[in-house]
């Protein structure tokens, strides 16, 4: 199957991984909406909220909240939006939260001092 986020969650193609387990991973969007934008994915192939088992939905959002908690400690941001498309407003067709970060004021920094900032 041709799916760039089974690729990424096989370590096929790079990404910038801020968590794994061997059920989940989270890694920063490539194209962020704001700073240290962040996708959780299974690693399984799941298609979206359809197709999600509840084990796996309540994993997910387990996961959620400790990286919502990294998020806020590492990059001062002043809250956390998540977000998940469904149908024809999902550009990517495996399951993925979008955990994206809120400031009260502009913030620009670009993907790897993010990183950088999120991994130490
Ligand atoms: P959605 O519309 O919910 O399917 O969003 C797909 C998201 O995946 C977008 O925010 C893209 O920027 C992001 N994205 C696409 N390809 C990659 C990639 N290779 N690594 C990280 N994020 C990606
Ligand atoms: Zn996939």
């Amino acid at each position: 199957m041709d799916c760039i986020f089974c690729k990424i969650a096989n370590h096929e193609i790079p990404s910038k991984i801020v968590y794994e387990d061997d059920l989940v991973m989270a890694f920063l969007d490539v194209n962020p909406n704001k700073p240290g934008h962040t996708l959780i994915v299974p690693k399984k192939h799941i298609k979206d909220m359809d197709d999600m088992d509840d084990d796996t939905y309540l994993y997910i959002f387990k996961i959620a909240k400790e990286i919502k908690n990294k998020l806020i400690d590492k990059l001062n941001c002043d809250g956390i939006q998540l977000c998940q498309n469904n149908g024809d407003c999902q550009e990517v067709k495996h399951y993925h939260l979008h955990l994206i970060p809120y400031y009260n004021s502009t913030i620009e920094m670009d993907i790897d001092t993010i990183y950088k900032k999120i991994m130490h």
